[in-house]
């Protein structure tokens, strides 16, 4: 990532799951972008639990035993779902060069029910770049030009590289409508769940809340203004803060069955709950409850680009939210395995680690360190 557009036949290092604790660092073609598309010199891409769950566990989206209906790859593919870069070529014109942009990863057919509705993410053939088709995890990665997200230059790279988690708390407290005055519960205090508590304070929620067992995520969650308890603390916290009441909304980003079962508990009578952690099949929430208590309960899945990513980026630009605190380290493509998804899973503190795969420099100048580096 010279500065210059490559050229065909141009090679690149990318970062591809072979299978389960295999990730290798492959030299791969540099992606010819052609009419629709832009190719993005890569400068932050976050890591997550999805991730996370492909190196341990996958493939669980991946497709490995035949090839994507949409996106035609199987495995070797490129991890990196949460990109920001720079365009560095866009045949159709329709980015500037060097503009810097969050790519659409979030593909749907174009062709059935849900993509006529403006719905790609419940497209039943759809493919998310850096899952069912190459990511970001690479010097270069190509997307849809018409959808990438520009993000203002004031926006430093590392504030950006939150615009797509950012968007799935945009898009998962949506669901729950007007939130003006509401006192809104977040279990599960990872980086979803601190974005949702930020956005939630952002839209003008009269009390957040946020439930972690883990004492340094309720601190972080405490900086975005939430009022915080471990899981055994959840009812009373709720309950001081409704007067009894319990939560107008409960947004569950743990993903865990037992705050999936305590969601419902947790709201009021005619309340919102939203699912947005996805806990292993099979795991059940009280319908009893539900139905008694007239409660709405809704998924909330990823981002579309234009409702969700924008308005996450808009929110970054203006300053509203500030992530800052959830960046646990940047670290260089060679480091992303050790530096990246091994710390996260050994180190329970750590919450998000930016990879920067070109030759990039981190905030302040100094170079991005080999090493994983202390949260800031
Ligand atoms: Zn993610
Ligand atoms: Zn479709």
């Amino acid at each position: 990532m010279d500065g210059r557009t490559p050229a065909a036949g141009d090679t690149m290092p990318a970062l591809r799951w072979h299978g389960p604790r295999d990730l290798r660092l492959d030299t791969v073609a540099v992606p010819e972008p052609g009419p629709g598309t832009v190719l993005v010199a890569v400068e932050r891409v976050g890591l997550c639990g999805t991730d996370l769950e492909e190196y341990t566990d996958g493939p669980v989206q991946i497709p490995a035993a035949a090839a994507h209906p949409l996106s035609d790859r199987r495995a070797p593919v490129v991890l990196g779902h949460e990109v920001v870069g720079r365009v560095a070529a866009c045949p159709g014109g329709e980015l500037r060069t060097g503009a810097r942009v969050v790519p659409d990863v979030v593909v749907g057919c174009g062709r059935c029910w849900w993509c006529g509705r403006h719905q790609p993410g419940l497209c039943p053939t759809g493919a998310v770049r850096g899952l069912q088709d190459d990511g970001g995890l690479a010097h270069y990665m190509a997307a849809d030009a018409a959808r990438a997200v520009e993000v203002p230059e004031h926006v430093p790279a590392d504030a950006a590289g939150f615009a797509e988690p950012l968007s799935v708390a945009v898009r998962a407290l949506r669901k729950a409508g007007d939130l003006s005055g509401a006192c809104v519960a977040v279990l599960g205090a990872g980086t979803i769940g601190l974005l949702t508590a930020a956005v939630a304070a952002a839209r003008g929620a009269g009390r957040v809340l946020a439930v972690d067992p883990v004492a340094t995520r309720r601190r972080l969650a405490e900086g975005f203004g939430a009022a915080a308890a471990p899981p055994d603390g959840a009812a009373d916290l709720v309950g001081d803060a409704s007067c009894g009441r319990g939560a107008d909304v409960v947004v569950e980003c743990s993903g865990t069955p037992p705050a999936a079962a305590q969601a419902p508990l947790l709201a009021r009578r005619g309340g919102t709950v939203v699912l947005v952690g996805t806990p292993p099949p099979g795991t059940g929430i009280a319908v009893r409850e539900v139905v008694a208590r007239e409660q709405r309960v809704l998924g909330s899945v990823a981002h579309i680009w234009d409702e969700d990513t924008a308005a996450a980026v808009a929110l970054l630009s203006r300053g509203t939210i500030d992530p800052s605190p959830l960046l646990s380290a940047v670290v260089r493509l060679e480091d992303a395995v050790h530096g990246g998804f091994e710390r996260l899973l050994r180190d329970r503190d750590a919450l998000k680690v930016l990879v920067a795969p070109g030759p990039a420099e981190a905030p302040g100048g100094a170079p991005v360190p080999a090493a994983p580096s202390p949260r800031p």
